[in-house]
């Protein structure tokens, strides 16, 4: 019998959403090819033993001929570009990598695409961001951005993402290739590294309980975001890409919070009403520019795709303290 299974290409499978993305399509029956990045990625062990089932390919997206390679050899129906450099405060730091791999990287793939003849056949879903908005200073309506919003972004980050953006709907205009972008807002879990702010105050918070350490050094607490579990966003990309005409979509929980009521919920998870004596603050993980407060309208995904999220903050609290009071605890 025919091999019928659908062939899926994910750039990012060591990150956070590259973890859920081969877990969901797994269940789904794909065969998974992810591309990995450099000789001694010290990831490659970690991804190996998780996802067994998984197809490895070396490339990069600063390579266009690799990825040409990676397209001719996992035959995709779908490509997930997940690869960026993802953290806003590292993007300051090396603004021109960012520009380099997020930016014209997605342009290196799309050629790549068209290079091995896959233009007109593979789904190509690229990862856009609520970063390419600036926040309350900057265009967002009452309810929260839109798909019509327009773009004020506020780090290296942010611009080389909105390149990245607009490359994509210009090599589906011009090419009529089929590229869908998922302006996805903050999503967080138990796969979230350690340098995003969620992830740093859940772990800190677990080792503080089992007496491992005694504060945790942040920067503003004041910013708000829209932060949503990064496993029902996964989901919202693979029902972007089953559509039969490429789009982009939105995808938030439509509510708003502050690090300090992430603090709040977390410190609770562990008995601790007052955080503030556990609580330090540096200049050094303060930002050039500060993106204030980040709210995002899902309407057009909920309509168009019939997503919704599931995990509601509270629950994304508890579930990323729980996981880390286990992690830590062994
Ligand atoms: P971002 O929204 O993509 O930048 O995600 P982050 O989790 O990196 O940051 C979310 C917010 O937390 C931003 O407003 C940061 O300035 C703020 N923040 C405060 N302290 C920290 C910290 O120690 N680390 C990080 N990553 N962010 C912090």
């Amino acid at each position: 019998m025919a091999d019928v299974k659908k062939r899926a290409l994910i750039t990012g499978i060591t990150g956070q959403d590259g973890g859920h993305l081969t877990e969901l399509l797994h269940e789904k029956g794909y065969e998974i090819y992810g591309i990995i990045r450099g000789q001694h990625n010290p990831q490659r062990a970690r991804v190996e033993a998780e996802f067994p089932y998984l197809n490895l390919i070396e490339a990069d997206l600063t390579d266009t001929s690799s990825l040409v390679r990676a397209v001719a050899v996992s035959k995709p129906d779908e490509i997930y570009n997940l690869g960026a450099i993802s953290h806003v405060g590292y993007s300051f730091k090396n603004p021109q990598l960012t520009a380099d791999v997020t930016g014209k990287g997605v342009l290196n793939l799309l050629e790549a695409v068209r290079m091995a003849g896959f233009e007109k056949t593979a789904r190509i879903y690229q990862a856009s961001t609520s970063e390419m908005f600036g926040g309350l200073e900057y265009n967002q309506p009452e309810g929260g951005y839109t798909e019509e919003s327009s773009f004020h972004p506020r780090s290296p980050y942010g611009v080389a993402k909105l390149y990245a953006h607009w490359i994509s709907r210009n090599y589906r205009e011009s090419y009529g290739m089929f590229i869908s972008c998922g302006i996805l807002f903050n999503h967080e879990g138990d796969r979230r590294g350690l340098e995003f702010v969620t992830r740093k105050i859940t772990n800190a918070v677990a080792r503080i309980k089992l007496g491992k350490q005694e504060f945790i050094t942040l920067g503003d607490l004041w910013p708000k975001r829209d932060w949503g579990y990064a496993g029902d966003y996964v989901e919202g990309m693979w029902r972007m890409l089953q559509q039969d005409t490429p789009d982009d979509f939105l995808l938030a929980t439509g509510e708003t919070h502050s690090i300090e009521e992430f603090l709040d919920l977390a410190f609770k998870e562990i008995g601790i009403e007052d955080w503030h004596p556990y609580v330090k603050q540096d200049p050094r993980f303060m930002r050039p520019a500060e993106v204030d407060v980040l709210l995002g309208n899902p309407a057009k995904a909920e309509k168009v795709l019939g997503w919704k999220r599931k995990v509601d903050f509270p629950g994304l609290v508890k579930l990323m303290v729980q996981h880390d009071l286990d992690l830590e605890s062994k």
